[in-house]
């Protein structure tokens, strides 16, 4: 009995009584969280080695490449409107995947450097649309994260590294696959120090964030947890490395309209233009968006040079938000019509729907994302009769959208 008192797990020491169960080995004992630990740690390895002998990495079969008029054509296909920032970002992805072939291909000394991208433009523009549809085409792995989510290393949040992990997560592990993926960073702007000036006093959410930002950026090998966050400290890391990763910045920016004002008026721009043309201009000042600005807004010079593509997304109006309802491959009235059709009904919307729909979208500045909800606000209660009746045509009247629009609780979003 004395005996039994000194059994512990040979593997992380911990004593009989403080395990549920101890299981006897040849030499010594394992307990069951331990147990638990390695079968994650063989799963994951297990996954790397399959994926490096080429068994299931289905991501990595090829890279698929096209010239940048192909790949703005496919864009086209998702994403209403935006040329200039299609262009912008077919010719930086092409030239990013370029440098990757070209690498393999021969070791010659002119290294082209990465061409990670910043897109400006208001919330609900495409930004995160356009990045989505660019993985998509290239068949490579794709993450999207939140920038307001990490802190610098060391204090409450997540690591910047965290941003591999999903990564890596949406490829099964698959390194190399993960290695020239694409990470879509949304809300850079929400970590832009506040002002010009380094900062006195730590700023651990902004320029801390930067900092951490900037190695990854350029390309270096970082240790990535498996499993993401600080909860799981005895993990065995991965090793990403980054430097073929394209990185694509987004975020608002909002008030960096009267930065680039500012810069504008002293540089004169667009001094031969006619009064119409001005007009347009100061509406639209995204267009003369750089690197200057977006210093200006609290970028630290760093990281914008590790980010020199920079471009811009409009805002939506009437026209486009018309469009985004139907046009795009997989259009908002194109799913509702799937949907009603997969029930046996035949869907039909009066032309003049579409223009209450964006006319609600713009008077209670929902942007393309309301468009969904005001459908839905629509569509819902024939959602909800329809099924299981004999009816196998529904119109919808401007009408009957009124009324149903009238009735839902979007009215409540309305801004003064
Ligand atoms: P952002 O990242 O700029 O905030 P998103 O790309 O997430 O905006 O857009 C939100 C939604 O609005 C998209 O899922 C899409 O349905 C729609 N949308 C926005 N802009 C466009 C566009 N230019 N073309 C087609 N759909 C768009």
């Amino acid at each position: 009995m004395a005996k039994q008192t000194h059994l512990h797990c040979s593997f992380c020491g911990r004593n009989r009584d403080e395990v549920q169960i101890l299981i006897a080995g040849q030499e010594g004992h394992i307990c069951e969280s331990c147990v638990e630990h390695a079968q994650e740690i063989i799963g994951q390895e297990l996954n790397i080695l399959s994926n490096k002998e080429g068994k299931s990495n289905t991501q990595n079969s090829k890279l698929t490449i096209r010239n940048p008029k192909e790949i703005k054509q496919f864009l086209d296909e998702y994403v209403i409107g935006q040329d200039e920032a299609k262009k912008v970002l077919a010719v930086a992805v092409y030239n990013h995947f370029k440098r990757i072939v070209q690498k393999q291909k021969t070791q010659d000394d002119v290294e082209i450097e990465k061409s990670n991208i910043i897109m400006v433009g208001e919330t609900g523009t495409g930004k995160t649309l356009l990045a989505k549809s660019i993985a998509r085409m290239l068949n490579v792995p794709f993450a999207i994260v939140d920038a307001t989510v990490f802190t610098e290393a060391g204090y409450v949040g997540e690591d910047v590294e965290s941003m591999l992990t999903r990564l890596l997560q949406n490829c099964n592990y698959d390194v190399e696959a993960a290695e020239r993926g694409i990470v879509y960073v949304d809300e850079l702007d929400k970590i832009a120090r506040k002002g010009d000036n380094p900062s006195i006093t730590r700023d651990v959410s902004g320029e801390g964030v930067q900092q951490g930002l900037l190695k990854m950026l350029e390309g270096t090998e970082v240790l990535v947890p498996p499993q993401g966050g600080r909860k799981h400290p005895e993990q065995k890391m991965i090793k990403v490395d980054t430097k073929n990763i394209l990185f694509i910045c987004g975020g608002a920016f909002d008030g960096i309209d009267k930065v680039i004002a500012r810069r504008i008026n002293t540089n004169a721009i667009g001094f031969n233009v006619n009064k119409a043309e001005q007009e347009f201009q100061r509406k639209n000042l995204l267009q003369f968006v750089n690197a200057q600005d977006l210093k200006k807004f609290g970028l630290i010079p760093e990281l914008l040079g590790r980010l020199p593509v920079v471009t811009y997304l409009n805002p939506l109006d009437a026209k486009v938000l018309r469009n985004i309802l139907t046009e795009p491959k997989n259009s908002i009235i194109k799913q509702f019509t799937k949907l009603f059709e997969l029930e046996g009904i035949k869907l039909m919307i009066d032309d003049d729907v579409y223009d209450f729909m964006v006319n609600k979208a713009l008077e209670y500045k929902l942007g393309a994302r309301g468009l969904r909800s005001i459908c839905e606000s629509i569509l819902t209660d024939s959602m909800f009769e329809l099924p299981g009746t004999n009816q196998k045509e529904l119109r919808i009247t401007l009408k009957y959208a009124e009324n149903m629009f009238n009735k839902s609780k979007i009215n409540l979003l309305k801004v003064a």
